[in-house]
């Protein structure tokens, strides 16, 4: 089982520049992003119209969200 959760991760995952990181990150699906991050589709999507959350869109149509952003959305949020 663990196996096939690091198949399906390496194959969800892509390393590449993020231009508003500013360095590589790994991009994820939104599958994935969703999985690793506990957020809801809903969250997700609006931080990346607010562009909190960096994705870009892959050949294939499919959006993939920048692992790094998705992070420091995740993590704990300031109270102001
Ligand atoms: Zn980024």
């Amino acid at each position: 089982m663990l196996e096939e959760t690091w198949t399906i991760r390496s194959r969800s995952s892509v390393n590449q520049f993020c231009e508003l990181c500013g360095t590589e990150s790994d991009f994820l699906t939104l599958d994935m992003a969703l999985q690793v991050s506990g957020l809801s589709t809903r969250i997700i999507l609006h931080g990346v119209e607010a562009d909190e959350i960096h994705a870009v869109e892959a050949a294939n149509g499919q959006l993939l969200i920048c692992s790094t952003s998705l992070q420091n959305q995740a993590g704990p949020k300031p109270t102001s």
